[in-house]
């Protein structure tokens, strides 16, 4: 029976990185008819952010990915927060203090750091010179009452095999490992403890978990075969790397699933999005739901290399979800977009002929995300405060207050207000003026959004609807001329 756990440290808010990884252990889990565990990390209090667990909860929760057991839903294998399990990992450490596989160490942050120094200087890696190691019981005697850190003691030569089911066998040569810290001189165990305690505890057996791990899974399984435990199976995720292939980071935009949310990208596209993000369907299919993911979800999948992140793609798998979802549920979703914009869609200052949905159906075509679908929505819900200054100097010119106003009237006057009649009503009147249509069309367009660019013209003013398109039209003549009059400025 296979269980997997996503185990985030509460520091933070939910990442790409992090959501990725909770995704491919929920996808394997899904596939396996497995468990999938949420546990918190939350033994490092100095850098624990309150809220940040429940945060991070929410933002799985928002993508759709539901755990089996975890600190809200509990579970046979809880608690789920570390710091609820301090008495089992003194048992633990208890356990190697008898057999001497850990030893006192007291050496002081400033002597460490003096050796750590000479060592840098010398061009070594920095490694724990093993000073305690060794101490007599006279030593620790001499010593009692100082504070101290408990070390792993390190097997003296040799080698530490991971055998990651992504990237095969990796060697960690002891020469290279040293006497590392498990637990800390406040009593805490480290990270590296903890999560062996819970692993086996929990009964996980297969770790999975982004690649920057991969240099504690030797200290991890040096832990496991101490305490006697047998070992999961690991699998390290490659790293998602930002396009110019640096580490990815705030200044590539956002990168927090609470920030994909506020600029409107979909749960459904990001995590469809983060699905391939290192892993690809046997299908080579793009479009995906979780279901399907999961249906064909095998570890063998997962590419062996880098995963490069590209925003333009996030949003263009988005603009596809934005077209095809049911028009009712993405009128649903936008709506505290539209708040966000003060407006109010049921008390909007501009009544528009279109509802709700029919708005969205104008504008979805062309939206990337919700945020942008708002903004292109809203010149239906309130009056044109502006106009945009290339488009006025480009399109209210000295002909346009005159041709705006004759519009107004014969617009005030026609029959129907369908498009198909807008479109043969801007035809005729071009025909009579003896202009081309776009003469026409590109004020009307200004006058009644603001805008240059948007839906069709004919599509957008029947959906806004005869009243305000007449009120705006006449609005513009005089803006238009007031324009032409004033002196232009270079
Ligand atoms: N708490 C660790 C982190 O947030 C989890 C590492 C692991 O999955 O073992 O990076």
């Amino acid at each position: 029976m296979v269980r997997v756990r996503y185990a985030p440290s509460p520091t933070g808010t939910l990442h790409i990185g992090g959501a990725r990884t909770a995704l491919f252990n929920y996808l394997y889990a899904r596939h396996e008819a497995g468990t999938f565990v949420l546990r918190i990390e939350d033994t490092d209090q100095a850098r624990e952010v309150a809220g940040s667990a429940e945060a991070m909860m929410e933002g799985l929760r928002s993508l759709g990915m539901k755990w089996d057991e975890g600190p809200d839903v509990g579970g046979a294998y809880g608690p789920y927060r570390q710091s609820q399990r301090l008495a089992r990992y003194r048992e633990a450490l208890d356990a190697l203090r008898a057999r001497d596989l850990v030893y006192p160490c007291f050496c002081t942050p400033e002597e460490l750091q003096v050796v750590r120094k000479a060592q840098q200087q010398a061009g070594k890696p920095p490694r724990y010179p093993g000073t305690c190691r060794h101490l007599s019981a006279q030593d620790m005697r001499a010593r009692q009452g100082r504070p101290f850190v408990l070390r792993f003691r390190l097997p003296e030569g040799g080698a530490t095999m991971v055998e990651d089911l992504i990237r095969g066998p990796v060697r960690f040569e002891h020469a290279v490992l040293d006497d590392f810290v498990v637990r800390k001189s406040d009593g805490m165990p480290v990270y590296n403890f903890a999560v062996v305690v819970d692993d086996h505890d929990m009964a996980i057996t297969h770790v999975i978990r982004g690649e920057e791990h991969l240099s504690n899974t030797p200290k991890q399984i040096l832990l496991f075969e101490a305490l006697g435990f047998p070992l999961p199976a690991f699998a390290h995720v490659p790293m998602i790397l930002a396009p110019d292939r640096s580490k990815l980071s705030k200044r590539h935009g956002a990168t927090s699933v609470a920030e994909y949310r506020e600029l409107g990208i979909l749960p459904e596209a990001l995590v469809n999005y983060l699905t391939l993000l290192g892993w690809s369907p046997p299908d080579q299919e793009e479009f995906f739901t979780l279901d399907h993911a999961a249906k064909a979800f095998t570890l063998e999948r997962i590419q062996h290399t880098a995963a490069v992140y590209d925003q333009k793609k996030l949003e263009w798998m988005n603009a596809r979800y934005l077209r095809e979802l049911p028009v009712a549920d993405v009128a649903v979703r936008v709506r505290p977009f539209l708040t966000a914009l003060g407006i109010d869609p049921d008390r909007p200052q501009e009544r528009p002929e279109a509802t709700l949905e029919e708005a969205v159906e104008l504008v979805r075509e062309r939206s990337r995300t919700l945020a942008d679908m708002a903004e292109q929505m809203a010149f239906l819900y309130r009056p044109v405060t502006s106009y945009d200054p290339a488009g006025v100097k480009k399109h209210f010119g000295p002909d346009a207050a005159e041709h705006l106003q004759m519009l107004a009237e014969r617009l005030q006057r026609v029959p129907d207000f369908s498009p198909d009649a807008l479109n043969a009503l801007y035809q005729s009147i071009a025909d009579e003026l003896g202009i081309g249509r776009a003469i026409l069309i590109h004020p009307t367009r200004l006058a009644l959004t603001g805008r240059t660019v948007g839906p069709g013209l004919f599509e957008l003013m029947a959906a806004l609807g005869r009243t305000a398109s007449v009120a705006r039209l006449r609005r513009a003549a005089a803006d238009a001329q007031m324009l032409a009059a004033a002196p232009s400025t270079p």
